[in-house]
């Protein structure tokens, strides 16, 4: 399960790789990840078309909390890290066999794509932005 991890994890590496080349995701890299994450990838790629994902960064942007979003969900995440609230992420980590969700995955596409926005926050925002979501995760 960790190989399928790790490569799962490089094959977005060259998702990205091969779109600065190309300005666009390939038929083939949209193959390979739809052979990898299936149904996640089918999803995400649902989520960028309906949602947006923001980025909330801090001024030297060492720090970034993201919102994937659309009219229906918005969960939060953290930048790059694998977890999500989701109930999707309920049955990764349960063990079936899923990878991520589909809002972590549409996060890493919408950064390889340039499709993320980007909020600068204060110190002091991206603090009462974290303990909101503390409070949020606690509930
Ligand atoms: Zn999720």
């Amino acid at each position: 399960m960790a190989l399928v991890r790790e490569l799962s994890f490089a094959l977005l590496n060259d998702a990205e790789e091969s779109y600065k080349q190309n300005g666009k995701f390939l038929e083939e890299v949209l193959q390979s990840l739809h052979d990898v994450f299936g149904e996640v990838f089918v999803k995400s790629a649902d989520f960028l078309e309906t949602g947006e994902v923001v980025r909330y960064e801090t001024p030297n942007a060492i720090r970034a909390v993201l919102k994937v979003g659309n009219k229906k969900e918005v969960y939060t995440l953290f930048d790059d890290i694998n977890f999500c609230h989701c109930g999707t992420f309920a049955r990764v980590l349960s063990g079936e066999g899923l990878l991520t969700c589909e809002h972590v995955l549409a996060a890493r596409l919408a950064r390889i794509s340039g499709r993320m926005k980007v909020n600068r926050l204060t110190d002091l925002q991206y603090v009462e932005f974290v303990s909101d979501l503390v409070d949020y995760i606690k509930e």
